[in-house]
């Protein structure tokens, strides 16, 4: 693949990536392999060669006897084997040797990524010192808890022969400050039939080089292969920073800027956290106490209102806020109930778009999708909460996440639903005439469309790529739908006038 990036310098981002020609929304920027990939710290035990997790019992890996693998019929043929030859002679000579005995691997998940990372020094050369130059702040986490678990580290890799001298202790702490830092998230392969995987970390060379910004240019999926592949999802200028966002866009600035001065140890600057409303979201916000139509935001030790300008101290209203939160997490978010409850309460301290509140909501509309999905009649209400909750959510992602974004294609395609299905219903039970359903079913198509366009870059054998099969189908049958929806009404002689101007017509077609 020609390459469509360079690695530039600076002293706030460090080493980052700018676009080296102009690219489209989209457009895949890099595709890249883990350097390593394994159980976090606190994973469950998985299987050494294939990380499926190990639920009961294991065995032993039969030429080294030290490293536990699946029971039964082993390691599945497709899964990625990580129990490499070199690692098997390696851990056979230490067995033969020092007696190490496979149950002392057990307790060591969480160390299992490290020691990889140690075996891959010297093997390639290239990529050990890319992996050596990533950011670790290693001087910033000496006092902290995550030591610990560093120096648990250092001793099981002790344990198992790789440390010679002092310098090398050092490079056990240096490997676990680069993974913490640089690894992102990835599913392990699941158990057939239960379906419960582990979380696991890989570190990934080119990626771990992205800057962040909570309104990035790009969207990252990691496929089934473990592939990273990285999409713009905005038309991206050459020469311009190509940002990720290592942060959950539908959290407020405050919980953005905590989880990344924990795991990446830096403060944001980006417009977004610069802006007390957040882009305009009021994310962050409140209802005013004053006026109790305006939202306040809170700078420094005080919330104001950006209607009456009225001021009140944070030991009042950030004491409510913080309230709003506690409660959420006390109450069953699959029950539409509490859910409705909830969000009835909140609504008088919280901004409408507050987090808390889209929180929420975004679960209320699942236990309704589902709902609508199981019972055998589903009522209009159902129906109704859902869509208003979809427009809802959908107004807020479209301010906070640009162009391209994974939550939004997802919430377009359930507001697609929703119109469809409402639609359907009235339609049948006569409560509207065919012109306003086949103008429902155009304004549902519209969403589907564009809910496509953005699902169409997720790989295919992940949930988001599963969905885009399915929204395809979906759009021939909805398309057919329409079209035998408007012979009939043409054949009734009535002249079909739709709402919707030429443009958006355009749009669908
Ligand atoms: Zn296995
Ligand atoms: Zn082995
Ligand atoms: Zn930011
Ligand atoms: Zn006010």
């Amino acid at each position: 693949m020609e390459t469509k990036y360079e690695v530039k310098h600076s002293e706030v981002l460090g080493r980052y990536l700018v676009a080296a020609k102009n690219l489209r929304a989209g457009e895949v920027i890099l595709s890249d392999r883990p350097f390593v990939l394994g159980p976090s710290s606190d994973s469950s035990f998985v299987c050494f060669n294939c990380y499926r997790p190990l639920i009961n019992k294991f065995f032993v890996c039969k030429k080294c006897a030290v490293a536990p693998i699946c029971p039964g019929d082993g390691c599945p043929d497709e899964l990625t084997k990580w129990h490499v030859q070199t690692e098997c002679d390696y851990l056979r000579e230490v067995k033969l040797n020092k007696g190490l005995n496979p149950i002392q691997m057990v307790p060591n998940v969480g160390s299992q990524l490290p020691f990889r990372a140690m075996l891959r020094r010297d093997k390639t050369v290239k990529e050990w010192e890319q992996f050596m130059m990533l950011e670790t702040h290693l001087d910033k986490k000496r006092d902290s808890s995550m030591l610990d678990y560093y120096e648990n580290t250092v001793k099981f890799i002790d344990l198992i022969g790789l440390i010679k001298n002092e310098s090398d202790s050092e490079l056990v702490r240096k490997i676990c400050a680069a993974i913490d830092v640089n690894s992102f998230e990835v599913r392990g392969p699941p158990i057939p039939g239960i379906g419960c995987a582990e979380v696991l970390r890989g570190v990934y060379l080119q990626a771990a080089l992205l800057a962040h910004d909570c309104t990035p240019n790009t969207q990252i999926a990691i496929n089934d292969n473990n592939v990273l592949v990285c999409n713009a999802t905005t038309d991206i200028k050459k020469g311009d920073v190509i940002y990720y966002n290592y942060t959950d866009p539908l959290k407020g600035t405050a919980i953005r800027q905590q989880h990344l001065s924990i795991g990446k140890y830096f403060q944001c600057t980006c417009k977004r956290c610069c802006d007390v409303t957040e882009l305009g979201s009021f994310i962050s916000s409140a209802l005013c106490p004053a006026c109790k139509t305006g939202y306040a935001s809170k700078s420094g030790d005080v919330w104001e209102c950006h209607s009456c300008k009225n001021k009140v101290d944070d030991s009042v209203l950030g004491y409510k806020v913080q309230c709003c939160s506690d409660k959420l997490a006390s109450i069953n978010k699959k029950d539409e109930k509490e859910l409705e409850e909830y969000i009835r309460n909140v609504s008088l301290v919280l901004a409408p778009s507050h987090y808390l509140l889209l929180d929420a909501k975004q679960r209320l509309a699942g236990v309704l999708r589902d709902a609508i999905h199981r019972e055998p009649k589903p009522t209009k209400k159902m129906m109704r909460r859902k869509l208003e909750l979809c427009r809802e959510l959908l107004a807020v992602l479209e301010i906070l996440c640009t162009g391209m974004n994974r939550t939004k294609a997802i919430t377009m395609y359930e507001l697609h639903a929703s119109i469809q299905q409402l639609g359907k219903k009235l339609f049948d039970a006569r409560e509207i005439n065919a012109q306003k359903y086949c103008d429902e079913l155009i304004e549902s198509e519209k969403h589907l469309k564009r809910s496509i366009e953005m699902l169409l870059i997720e790989p295919g054998n992940s949930p988001e790529g599963e969905l885009c099969s399915r929204a395809l189908e979906e759009y021939r049958i909805l398309k057919d739908t329409r079209s035998k929806l408007l012979e009939n009404i043409n054949e009734e002689g009535k002249v079909y006038i739709t709402e919707v101007d030429d443009e958006s017509l355009n749009d669908v077609d």
